[in-house]
């Protein structure tokens, strides 16, 4: 298994920057979902979107990213906490779409609309901030969202290779954010580098890691790692917080699956089937009504 998540500052801690190597992450979620190549691609960056905005999350803090697109894919989203655990889904997995300048469409296959990011600490209401998409190719939007929506001036990369057979080859993405005080000598500095990179998934198939996204981010420039952290795709369904769930329908609700002797519940977030019996119902019927 391989996969990483890297934290790191540079030029006297006024650039900060995160980057990570996904590909057993969106694998994973590929194969849960059985996504089609166009499809891989789009929930591919919006899962590692998600990880690198969720980096600069507190412990017990989740952020979820919605891409909301009038596109044939219906829509994305992608939930992560502080930790490196994210999960996620796109409504329509399973299209086609042709590929536009020998590359994968994802942009046509997203479709105009909104991205929407939701910062929730736990304690407080959570926060949700929005943007038009600009693209549909999920790190632009990304990028446009922070600086429109959050005033965070940041360039987002996200790549994913897909393989023929649908499977995926290569994942991954950086997130760097200026911090207030920079000098616009570093900014320019950024700037040339940034254009003399070469794709984020061909660097990774090439087997790049996380920390060689970054040298070439800040080639030139003084910087350090400060933490990593093995990013995962991980759901917190559970046959025992659907009991919960059911314990709190309506008797009626519950006589009914009773009724039709089994309930079968899919989780969106990681396609897993639950299966409840007449027996394990009614146990459930039983405990609410205490
Ligand atoms: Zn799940």
């Amino acid at each position: 298994m391989s996969g990483k998540l890297i934290r790191a500052v540079a030029a006297g801690a006024t650039l900060r920057a995160f980057a990570a190597v996904t590909t057993d992450v969106v694998e994973e979620a590929r194969r849960r979902h059985d996504c089609y190549p166009v499809a891989a691609a789009a929930l591919g960056r919006t899962l590692t979107g998600a990880l690198l905005l969720g980096a600069t999350l507190k412990e017990n803090e989740n952020l979820t990213l919605r891409i909301a697109g009038d596109g044939p894919l219906g829509g994305l989203i992608a939930d992560t906490d502080g930790a490196g655990n994210v999960r996620g889904y796109v409504r329509n997995p399973q299209i086609h779409l042709p590929s536009k300048n020998g590359k994968l469409d994802v942009g046509g296959a997203v479709g105009q609309g909104y991205i929407y990011v939701t910062r929730d600490a736990g304690l407080k209401e959570p926060y949700t901030g929005s943007a038009p998409l600009v693209s549909g190719e999920i790190a632009a939007d990304i990028t446009h969202y922070l600086s429109a929506s959050e005033q965070t001036p940041a360039t987002v990369a996200l790549g994913v290779l897909v393989n023929p057979d649908c499977s995926v080859q290569a994942a991954g993405g950086f997130f760097v954010q200026v911090m207030p005080g920079v000098e616009e000598a570093v900014i320019e500095h950024l700037e040339a580098n940034l254009k003399k990179l070469p794709p984020v998934s061909a660097l990774v198939n090439a087997g790049g890691t996380a920390e060689d996204m970054l040298a070439g981010v800040f080639n030139g420039l003084t910087w350090q790692v400060l933490a990593e952290q093995k990013p995962r795709y991980y759901c917190r369904c559970s046959k025992e917080r659907l009991a919960r769930v059911f314990a709190t329908l309506e008797r009626q609700e519950l006589q009914e699956m009773i009724d039709e002797g089994r309930a079968e519940v899919r989780c969106h977030f990681c396609n897993e089937v639950y299966l409840f019996s007449k027996e394990e119902l009614a146990e459930i019927m039983a405990q609410a009504t205490e």
